[in-house]
């Protein structure tokens, strides 16, 4: 084992001593969200390029260093989360935007890029890049790329896995694994950079990638629904999934308990007069996308589906009303501790099973709290559970996962596993498939110096 110092000295030379951090510079660092306690690392370290990722791999693979890779630290799951022989590989010097082809549609990035100076950057040449999110500011596009990020419009683009055309990975022993495809169409074998995309870390990583961009899909239309039950929910999506011609991007569901915790406290406006049991936030980008959702909330007002409804006038109040559903800071910093938790199921089975998750946490904390909301049309819900029990995070885990387990849902539609749901991996997952995962770690990372028991305990 290398001594602390001499490691120090020699990744200074990998990427220069004022890249390596340590001491004050870690502890005023956060490696999960919400922020916890501060971190601890043996360095936090910043290449610029492929070339020290690579170098800097060498050298902690050969001298049994883990290596946990940090983009924007707002993962949920604490799959950045380090130890105190660790080092941090930090991808802030790592952003610039390379390349970008508007014939081909693609941007070529450095992993480190924000998902919003990406986006904005598409903006800007007139097209769009469709993957977003609340923390669209700091989430980095490695980060995005290593938790298969989801969002707001994967029911219009899919996941980022979606949107990955070229992938630039290191290998653990500091083997760079060059694809850089930029064409819609590569079917010579494997697609190895699938591989990757949503292994958080713990296979390879990413250093570079390419991007596929869309054409921008035309002026955005927002309104705020209210609806009575959830059958109405669903019947609304339909209908606007038929009616918008493919122009549906976003279909947002909140429920009262996640309006109760952000709209005052965070300082918004009650879209509607009233707090309905149902909250759906819709979004239509087309060529006509204002005639359309019009046309959307009068047939769903015949229809009896909705209760109420608001049509955004402005871009700014369309503004505000996304900033209800992202304002997840005021969610996380009212009720502590939260547990959160990012599941998928069957839309027809939602319902029934927010009501025995409730009463299971009732029967045991008789004041817990239930926050819903969600990406339903994508089949997907984020539930924050407050029982007051720092203690008893482990016993609402096995509640939450243990009554997805007979609806084969999944305990991460989009979060990832990381620490936190490793040990519930088998909810979602064969044995068989977990069996090939560690095959494919081990033989990945043989000595675990990619990010090691995230994902997978033990290895
Ligand atoms: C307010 C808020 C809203 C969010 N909304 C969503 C949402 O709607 N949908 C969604 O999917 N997620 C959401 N998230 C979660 C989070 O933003 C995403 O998981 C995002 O992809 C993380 O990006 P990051 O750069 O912050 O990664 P980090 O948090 O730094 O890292 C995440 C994981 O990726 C690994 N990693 C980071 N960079 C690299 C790299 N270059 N190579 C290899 N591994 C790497 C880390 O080790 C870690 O395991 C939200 C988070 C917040 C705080």
């Amino acid at each position: 084992m290398v001594k602390e110092i001499d490691a120090l000295r020699d990744l200074g030379r990998i990427v220069g001593d004022k890249n390596v951090l340590v001491g004050a510079d870690i502890a005023a660092r956060h490696d999960t969200y919400p922020p916890g306690a501060p971190m601890s690392a043996l360095a936090i370290v910043r290449p610029a390029t492929t070339t020290e990722v690579s170098a800097l791999l060498r050298y902690c693979d050969d001298h049994g260093i883990a290596v946990i890779p940090q983009g924007g630290r707002t993962g949920l799951v604490s799959g950045g989360k380090t130890r105190a022989a660790d080092i941090a590989l930090s991808f802030e010097r790592m952003t610039a935007i390379e390349a970008m082809d508007q014939h081909g549609s693609t941007m070529t990035v450095q992993a480190g890029v924000p998902l919003q100076r990406v986006q904005e950057a598409a903006l800007a040449a007139g097209m769009s890049y469709p993957v977003d999110l609340g923390a669209r500011g700091s989430a980095t596009i490695g980060g995005t790329i290593s938790t298969n990020a989801g969002g707001n419009s994967v029911l219009r683009y899919g996941m980022t896995r979606d949107q990955i055309l070229g992938l630039e990975v290191v290998l653990a022993d500091g083997t760079v694994l060059s694809s850089m495809n930029r064409m819609m169409k590569n079917n010579a074998g494997y697609d190895l950079k699938q591989m990757f995309i949503g292994s958080e870390g713990t296979l390879g990583i990413v250093t570079r990638a390419v991007l596929r961009l869309r054409p921008e899909a035309g002026p955005r239309a927002t309104a705020w629904v209210g609806l009575a039950n959830f059958d109405d929910v669903l019947a609304l999506l339909t209908l606007a999934g038929r009616e918008s011609s493919g122009g549906l991007t976003c279909f947002e569901v909140m429920w009262p308990s996640f309006l109760d915790a952000v709209v005052l406290a965070g300082g918004h406006q009650m879209p509607l007069a009233t707090l309905h049991a149902f909250n759906v936030l819709i979004e239509i980008a087309s060529r006509n996308s204002q005639t359309q959702l019009e046309h959307i909330l009068e047939a769903g007002w015949e229809q009896g589906l909705i209760a109420d409804a608001a049509l955004a006038a402005s871009e700014a109040q369309a503004r505000a009303l996304w900033a209800i559903r992202d304002d997840i800071e005021t969610l996380v910093s009212g009720l502590r501790p939260l547990f959160l938790y990012d599941i998928s199921l069957p839309q027809v089975a939602m319902v029934g099973y927010l009501d025995a998750l409730q009463s299971a946490l009732r029967d045991r904390w008789l004041r817990s709290v239930l926050i819903v909301f969600g990406h339903v049309a994508d089949g997907n819900l984020h539930v924050c559970i407050h029982t007051g029990d720092e203690a008893g995070h482990g016993a609402v885990d096995d509640i939450v996962y243990g009554l997805l387990r007979p609806l084969s849902g999944s305990v991460s539609a989009e979060h990832g596993i990381g620490l936190d749901k490793r040990n519930y991996l088998d909810v979602t997952r064969t044995r068989d498939e977990i069996a090939l995962m560690a095959r494919l770690k081990k033989m990945l990372d043989p000595k675990g110096t990619l990010n090691p028991g995230k994902v997978l305990a033990g290895i």
